[in-house]
């Protein structure tokens, strides 16, 4: 098959798969899940391992303030109304991103304004401002894949034109832009703890710099007892306390547990993660075919989400499709071009507008369920051409793998260079 056309040995490496577990379910995560089923298994308060978790998630971005929820997703719900965003707003949002970054705003009513990428899949000031229009109240940017956005220009940006600045930071929870971590420019900042370099295994946690917005964000997630006990009596929504706004997402505590975990964990993380990455960059350095996509160290520090790569197809010979089956043929089948992060911009949701008003159905929106090749924005086109993504592993033991992988993607790209 493609192996022998790359050459008539074996695989470059066989290990089985999966190739990529995380996080890690060594003896102390399990002790540590264990003993919190004999602590408790549902939080009312912030007294448990819920508030312990907030606590040090906020010391571990640099946060005044961290606030759970049970999925990213949920989190970033809570932030479009926290925002105070409605229908008749609109929110400028990456059009390449995860869904998620955008749809809780869609699901309030809100119009999506969708913004190109530069070569980190990125929006940057200027791909905002190419899309400015004035019902437009927020900016929500992702830093994708791990490289950080250019924060400094964008808050300017924000400021400038009275916008809010919100960040899903879901693949950047190791990234910082200008010395200061990602988050920390913004009126409100999200991390998914899905399995991302963080986890919770499933979670979200909302970050901010004021008491109103903390507050805010346990009316929207964490109603009745923590609300009283926490919220500022002598604020305008305290008489919500008790029902909040409606809505429970509280995280549950075995999940916090993991969470607390991971962040004692969490320069172990980075440093071997770090290390990986750089192996990737020194291991590719001079290869024609790929090159690692990481944000100058001099600009910022790269999230620790994914390594991402860029496929140059004027110096190979095959198209990127088949660059990644001789990957697979090889060994290394984590490699990957993505199917779930990409350009959202076409999606019904977004395209009709309102979705829990009547629908309001516009000329042919693209069917969706699979990627869409073709981007009405070049900078996502250009982006999604040539993007390949491999895992960042992060764990002793991890050497065969990121060598492997490695050689494997060495010897393909030696096979296909042009
Ligand atoms: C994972 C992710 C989310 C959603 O988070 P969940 O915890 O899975 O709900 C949102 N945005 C981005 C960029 C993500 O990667």
């Amino acid at each position: 098959m493609a192996a022998r056309i790359v050459h008539s040995g074996p695989r470059t490496f066989d290990i089985p798969g999966p190739h990529y577990q995380w996080p890690i379910i060594d003896d102390s995560l399990k002790e540590a899940i264990v003993a919190q089923t004999e602590r408790s298994l549902s939080d009312r308060d912030s007294t448990g391992i819920v508030g312990e978790f907030e606590r040090e998630f906020a010391a571990f971005v640099d946060a005044p303030h961290a606030i759970s929820f049970s999925s990213g997703t949920s989190a970033i719900h809570a932030m479009s109304r926290i925002a105070g965003l409605g229908p008749g707003d609109a929110v400028l949002a990456p059009a390449y991103t995860f869904l998620a970054t955008a749809s809780p705003f869609a699901f309030e009513g809100v119009e999506v304004v969708f913004v190109d990428a530069d070569e980190y899949g990125n929006v940057t000031a200027e791909t905002l401002a190419d899309q400015l229009k004035p019902n437009i109240r927020a900016v929500i940017v992702t830093h994708l894949w791990g490289n950080p956005c250019d924060m400094p220009a964008i808050a300017e940006f924000c400021r400038e034109h009275g916008l809010l600045l919100l960040e899903d930071c879901s693949h950047a929870h190791f990234a910082s832009r200008a010395d200061q971590h990602v988050g920390s420019l913004a009126d409100l900042a999200v991390y998914s703890t899905n399995q991302k370099a963080i986890t919770t295994g499933e979670g979200g946690i909302l970050t901010m710099s004021q008491q109103r917005y903390r507050d805010l964000a346990l009316l929207f997630g964490h109603y009745n007892k923590r609300c009283q006990t926490e919220i500022d009596p002598a604020a305008d929504y305290a008489p919500f306390a008790f029902t909040g706004m409606g809505l429970k997402h509280r995280l549950h505590p075995v999940a916090a547990a993991i969470g607390v975990h991971q962040l004692a964990r969490a320069a172990d993380i980075e440093r071997r993660r770090r290390g990986v990455l750089d192996r990737f960059v020194t291991g590719l350095a001079g290869n024609p075919v790929i090159s690692p996509v990481v944000v100058p160290p001099e600009q910022g520090q790269h999230g620790l989400y994914v390594t991402g790569l860029r496929y140059h197809p004027d110096n190979s010979t095959v198209s990127l499709g088949e660059f990644v089956s001789w990957c697979h043929a090889e060994g290394a089948t984590e490699v990957d071009v993505p199917g779930s992060t990409r350009d959202i911009s076409q999606e019904p949701l977004f395209t009709r507008r309102d979705p829990h008003a009547p629908y309001r159905v516009t000329p042919s929106p693209a069917p969706s369920g699979r990627p869409p090749r073709l981007s009405r924005f070049a900078g996502v086109q250009r982006f999604q051409d040539t993007f390949i993504k491999i895992p960042l592993w992060g764990y002793d033991g991890d050497d065969p793998m990121v060598e492997g992988y490695l050689a494997a993607l060495t010897a393909v790209s030696t096979a296909v260079a042009a």
